[in-house]
């Protein structure tokens, strides 16, 4: 049997519902301003969510109210539509993997896993059936009789997800599971993580602040800013059509351009005047007719060109500050009329590149940048 047959087995019996709801959801730890404010989320059956933002925004507090560990000041978390704010932590269906793995140092592995069950009072025949499929499905069964400090970090991360699936909740949650591990192995985890999840199909809620985490990971990224959501999407739709200047920014790197709005939208283009030139690009529903517009463009939609020599076009012509050199892409910072621009080339061919102090002639596709109010 292989590994993810073993974890799909184990939750086979389990009736996966887990749709999720928040309403209006706030918490007020009476520190001045509140640490959720007002936050409603609706989670499908089976989707998996990150809930991202910088530090202090709320996603933890967020996660334990949904896991019982913290009581909501006011709003609802309901679960298949119960109510689950009156169910205390150890009667809701879910579990919780930590950052910390959270392990009973003085148990061996496959006593750590079989825990929960056993507060369950799950009879013993059945208890161990689950357990030995949990441990096949981590890859655990030769290190079931060691103890958790006889354990790599990501073994001990796996026992801790192990501990989570045998319980076979409707909910997962993560908070933070792979900060404490290397880089490499935290790409290897992230990967193995969303591969067991979308194979079992257990609707799951994964706060990070790493974006690229979540990125990888992620069915709809939530962002926060303040307690409050910014923006609910999928991935691409966060990175390329982002709802506010804090999303754009707090996602990947930004450059953001000064426009004019010289039109009206149109199928939801509208045309700018921006780098010297006038173009029609996609914008945010918002923007045409807000104060100062600003067009988001990524370090990778910058073309740099040569530009002719001692030929500059007002507006699009800047100077090579820096050049960065990283293997397989070159980062360019240029100096412009407006402020300095970044711009990335992948792959690049060397001896085609703009120098540092060169001239340059600035261009971008115009499908891939996107207008937002300032
Ligand atoms: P991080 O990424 O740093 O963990 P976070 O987004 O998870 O941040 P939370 O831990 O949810 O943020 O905290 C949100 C806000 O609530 C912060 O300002 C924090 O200081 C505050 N806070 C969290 N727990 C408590 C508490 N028990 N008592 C008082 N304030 C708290």
């Amino acid at each position: 049997m292989t590994d993810l047959d073993a974890a799909e087995t184990l939750v086979a019996s389990t009736d996966v519902t887990g749709r999720l709801t928040l309403s209006s959801l706030v918490k007020d730890f009476g520190t001045g301003s509140r640490a959720v404010d007002g936050i409603h989320l609706n989670i499908e059956p089976g989707e998996f969510v990150t809930l991202l933002g910088p530090s202090g925004c709320g996603k933890t507090t967020t996660l334990r109210m949904i896991a019982g560990f913290e009581s909501p000041t006011s709003g609802s978390v309901d679960l298949d539509g119960v109510d689950m704010i009156s169910v205390p932590p150890n009667k809701r269906p879910m579990s919780m993997v930590f950052q910390s793995y959270a392990l009973f140092p003085h148990m061996s592995v496959r006593e750590n896993v079989a825990y929960g069950l056993r507060l369950r009072r799950e009879p013993a025949a059945q208890r161990d059936h689950d357990v030995d499929l949990a441990l096949t499905s981590m890859n655990l069964v030769a290190m079931a009789d060691r103890a958790p400090n006889q354990l790599s970090g990501g073994q001990q991360q796996r026992v801790a997800l192990a501990r989570a699936m045998v319980m076979k909740p409707k909910v997962l949650l993560f908070d933070e599971p792979l900060s404490n591990l290397d880089a490499k192995l935290r790409e290897q985890m992230r990967l193995e993580i969303r591969r067991l999840q979308r194979r079992l199909g257990i609707t799951s809620v994964y706060v990070t602040h790493d974006q690229a985490e979540a990125m990888a990971m992620s069915d709809r990224v939530v962002v926060m800013n303040k307690g409050r959501i910014e923006q609910a999407a999928p991935p691409d739709e966060i990175y390329r059509k982002p709802a506010s200047v804090f999303v754009a920014d707090f996602i990947g790197r930004a450059n953001f351009l000064p426009v004019t709005v010289v039109g009206s939208s149109t199928d939801g283009m509208v045309d700018v005047d921006v780098l010297g030139q006038r173009v029609a690009v996609p914008h945010h529903l918002d923007a045409p007719g807000s104060d100062s517009p600003v067009l988001l463009v990524r370090p990778e939609s910058i073309r740099l060109q040569p530009a002719p020599d001692g030929q500059t076009i007002a507006g699009r012509t800047g100077r090579v500050l820096a050049t960065v050199f990283y293997g397989e892409h070159v980062e360019f910072e240029v100096e412009m009329e407006h402020g300095t621009l970044l711009a990335v080339v992948s792959d690049p061919e060397l001896s085609a590149l703009p120098a540092e102090d060169d001239l340059v002639s600035v261009g971008f596709s115009p499908s891939k940048v996107w207008l937002l109010p300032a």
